[in-house]
């Protein structure tokens, strides 16, 4: 039952991934309805419930346009667990502020790269020109589509690609 489920807008854009144990909730609630099964079922007292992979929500839902929430782990993951100096891809990867913090460097998007603890080391708290580093490419704030939201989930859940794509 903790098995994830993509969740569609009524319109079915993917907005969201929660456990079976929610989206069959949903379902018998009348809330949502089935659009991919491919797990099998589980039966209750009364009848045999189909267990949900995708499901779609019958009423429309109006959210903001989604963003990727800053963290390390999505800017690792943004910046393709290379470190932005030097190339090099390490597991000990740390974030990087271009302009230093204490420089009045913003904890945003477009301040905050992947570097190697070598790399983070050399630059110290400089600036980016005093370092003489050069970035491989200028930090953005990632595009919030459908596959970047979701693309972690579909290693484990190919079904769900056709669900995601072009979103
Ligand atoms: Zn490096």
């Amino acid at each position: 039952m903790d098995a994830l489920v993509l969740v569609l807008n009524a319109n079915f854009e993917p907005i969201n991934v929660c456990n079976t144990r929610r989206a069959v909730g949903l379902m018998l609630d009348g809330r949502a309805t089935l659009v991919a099964n491919g797990r099998g079922a589980i039966q209750t007292v009364s009848r045999s419930f189909p267990l949900p992979s995708v499901i779609r929500l019958e009423h429309m839902i109006q959210r903001p346009r989604p963003r990727v929430k800053l963290t390390r782990r999505e800017v690792f993951r943004r910046d393709n667990y290379t470190c932005q100096y030097c190339g090099r891809k390490v597991s000990n990867l740390t974030i990087d502020h271009v302009m230093p913090r204490h420089l009045g460097g913003m904890h945003t998007w477009t301040n905050v790269v992947a570097a190697c603890p070598a790399c983070n080391h050399h630059k110290g708290g400089r600036k980016l020109e005093e370092s003489h580093m050069i970035l491989l490419q200028p930090p953005r704030e990632p595009p919030a589509s459908a596959s970047y939201l979701f693309g972690l989930h579909l290693v484990d859940n190919e079904e769900w690609l056709p669900f995601v794509s072009g979103w």
